[in-house]
């Protein structure tokens, strides 16, 4: 019998209060508060001041070393202040709203307590009291509120664990157990909650690690498979000829990484299931012409095909190089987007709907309920992070399911790609074209201002042009322009005699945007200023300076987008950070992008630097909440549940094995509601 169907009330002391607060933690059956694991082993640690990191979690030890105070302000709103003496220094820990925890300090006693640091001021926000005095091993801390303290939970999870450890079903399959040497949930349980040494802790956090991971990515799975049995794709025959032709009659040839990703995507659009494929590549990979190669063959199977890009900038520019790579070959391309007229627009999705047009351009414009397609057989979705996840659904859903191919120039970090794209296929362009160079980054505070001046002068005398981009400053439009047009006089003032400098910002009509990118493109403007409305996609191969104003104030990938803007010819390219970072991770940041140039390195780099502790819940990273696994620090371990999970799933057989029954009933229970995961 399953342990989620039984009430927490038939434990002793457990009435409609109790069951409340047990709910308020996420609790509600027996299962749940078995499975409700002291909060993290790594994150307990206490840890040495030098090695605090600002904004990020810690646990730190000392000797109370004041009365601790309490103010209240507001309604119900509390603070307790008391300082801490640790390594002989004086830390003020301030905690919020927990009136109740200055009974815990008393002044001359040991204390541990746990919070965010803050490197500035040197002092922690505390989130909790960890009791020194226990004999619990201190990684055994629940998370607990004001409704139910530690020692009622964990007397709580005993006499669960006492009544119904031997009805704790074991959800890891026996063959993996053994391949693995992992323990059942009975001794997860009992060794993460109970355990009598060390070694039994470790062992059973191993492997409740697996089992988080493993779960979740059969969760994964098993939506891909419902996916791909509810809707049947299209099976597009296309003329393989034709596709040789292309690729053979092109100004390049392709590198190994893109035929070898055509080749995925072509096999896929090939066959019966219906692709949802995600291409990843570093910005300046050549992502665009294997998506061109993708509808190409769609259309010769006799589809339509559609792009959409998350910027009308971006979609003009798709839209031109598509429509010359394409019209020779009596292929009709249109684009749509918002900034038409209504008469175009009409005229534009009439043929459309008929099937007159083969390969549609579009932005968001194209998922409008106005626009029908006649037989739409594939839509890519270009720089795909940037839409919404229901843009992306809605785009999916037109017209008859049609294959999806996701990009992305954002490299997303290993950890990322595994735990939030389990559900699609990757495919990665891990190669630049032949002939780039290194792009040479420097970083320079804004007091020596001039020697990027000079630098620019030099290059624009030797036939180079320049991009000159300055942040979002506020949330302001009106303000970021404001610091844009003063760039723009500078420039001006500076270089205007001899050179065109043009200015982009988002809040120009969408003619004007294009006209001057046009411009540039054409090197009627030597250099653009703007403001981020340029950072995707696009692509002005003869720009080889990139200047970046504060550049602390964007994160890595963001910086290393901008930065993808050059460096996308032959030509030796330079960007040039002007960056006054207050702080010391702002510092490393500057610091790492002026010594690599590799997307994944950095992505990897910026979700480390937000601090794995940090990380968890926090929606801004991307990452699905763990309980006991990290995925950061467990990547092996991940890695290993994501490919037995697929194993598993790939092969019918397996899953109607008795062994994986259990499972099975688990995931259909607790994995329905991912059904609306994307
Ligand atoms: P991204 O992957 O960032 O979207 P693009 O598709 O815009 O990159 O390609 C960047 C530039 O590289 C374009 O000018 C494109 O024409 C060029 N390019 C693409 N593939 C190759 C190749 N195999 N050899 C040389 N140049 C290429
Ligand atoms: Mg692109």
């Amino acid at each position: 019998m399953d342990l989620r169907k039984e009430s927490l009330a038939q434990l002793p002391g457990v009435g409609p209060k109790r069951l409340e607060s047990l709910e308020s933690l996420g609790i509600k059956n027996i299962y749940d508060l078995l499975f409700y694991f002291p909060f993290r082993y790594e994150d307990m640690e206490a840890k040495s001041l030098d090695q605090a990191v600002d904004q990020e979690k810690i646990l730190l030890k000392g000797v109370v070393a004041s009365e601790p105070i309490l103010a209240r302000f507001g309604y119900k709103k509390t603070r307790l202040n008391v300082r801490i003496l640790t390594e002989g220094e004086s830390i003020m820990v301030t905690f919020f709203n927990q009136p109740w925890l200055k009974d815990k300090f008393e002044t001359g006693q040991d204390a541990a307590v746990y919070g965010k640091w803050n490197e500035a001021r040197r002092s922690l926000t505390g989130m909790k009291v960890i009791d020194v005095n226990s004999d619990d091993s201190i990684d055994s801390v629940y998370s607990v509120n004001k409704s139910i303290r530690q020692k009622t939970l964990i007397g709580l999870i005993k006499s669960a664990f006492e009544k119904y450890h031997d009805r704790i079903d074991t959800v890891v399959p026996e063959y993996l157990r053994q391949k693995y040497k992992l323990l059942d949930d009975e001794q997860i349980v009992e060794g993460i909650h109970f355990p009598k040494s060390e070694e039994q802790s470790d062992e059973a956090r191993r492997s409740a690690k697996f089992r988080e991971f493993f779960l979740f990515q059969c969760g994964l799975q098993s939506i891909k498979l419902k996916d791909s049995q509810k809707n049947v794709g299209i099976t597009e025959w296309y003329d393989h000829e034709v596709i040789k032709k292309f690729i053979n009659d092109l100004s390049f040839t392709l590198t190994t990484a893109q035929d070898r990703v055509v080749n995925e995507i072509l096999k896929d659009m090939e066959s019966d299931h219906h692709m949802n494929r995600l291409l990843q590549g570093d910005v300046g990979s050549g992502k665009t012409i294997v998506s061109v190669i993708a509808m190409l063959a769609s259309v010769t199977a006799g589809y339509q095909a559609a792009i959409m890009a998350p910027t009308e900038i971006l979609a003009q520019q798709h839209f031109d190089k598509i429509s010359k790579l394409l019209e020779p070959l009596k292929i009709r391309t249109a684009i749509l987007t918002g900034s038409q007229t209504k008469k175009e627009h009409d005229f534009i999705t009439q043929d459309i709907r008929e099937g007159k047009t083969n390969v549609i351009v579009g932005t968001h414009a194209l998922i409008q309920d106005s626009v029908d397609f006649k037989n739409l057989g594939l839509i890519v979705i270009d720089e795909q992070h940037r839409f919404g996840v229901n843009q992306r659904k809605a785009m999916r859903e037109k017209d008859n399911n049609p294959d999806v191919l996701a990009m992305t120039a954002t490299p997303i970090p290993r950890t990322l790609a595994i735990t939030t794209y389990g559900d699609m296929d990757v495919s990665r362009i891990d190669q630049l074209p032949a002939g780039r160079k290194k792009i040479e980054t420097y970083w320079i505070r804004s007091q020596k201002i001039e020697q990027m001046y000079h630098f620019v002068t030099k290059e624009l005398a030797g036939g180079a042009q320049v991009y000159v981009v300055t942040p979002l400053i506020s949330e302001s439009e009106k303000m970021d322009l404001k610091n844009a047009e003063l760039i723009y006089d500078k420039f001006t003032e500076l270089f205007g005699q001899k050179y065109k400098i043009g200015l982009l910002h988002g809040q120009m009509p969408n003619d004007q945007k294009e006209s001057i990118m046009q411009d540039f493109s054409t090197k009627k403007i030597d250099v653009l200023v703007s403001t981020t409305v340029i950072e995707v996609g696009v692509d002005v191969p003869n720009a080889t300076v990139m200047v970046i104003y504060d550049a602390n104030r964007f994160g890595l990938s963001q910086l290393h987008q901008l930065r993808g803007r050059v460096g996308r010819g032959d030509k030796q390219s330079y960007c040039i950070l002007i960056a006054d970072p207050k702080n010391e991770a702002a510092v490393e940041r500057m610091k790492i992008l002026t010594s690599t140039n590799d997307g994944f390195v950095l992505a990897e780099q910026d979700l480390k630097m937000r601090g794995s502790g940090d990380m968890l819940g926090n929606r801004q990273s991307g990452l699905p909440e763990f309980k006991v696994g990290n995925p950061i620090n467990d990547i092996n371990i991940l890695e290993v549940a994501q490919e037995e999970a697929k194993r598993l799933y790939d092969d019918k057989a397996n899953l109607d094995s008795p062994e994986v029954r259990n499972l099975k009933s688990f995931i259909n229970d607790e994995y329905e509601q991912l059904n609306n995961f994307d």
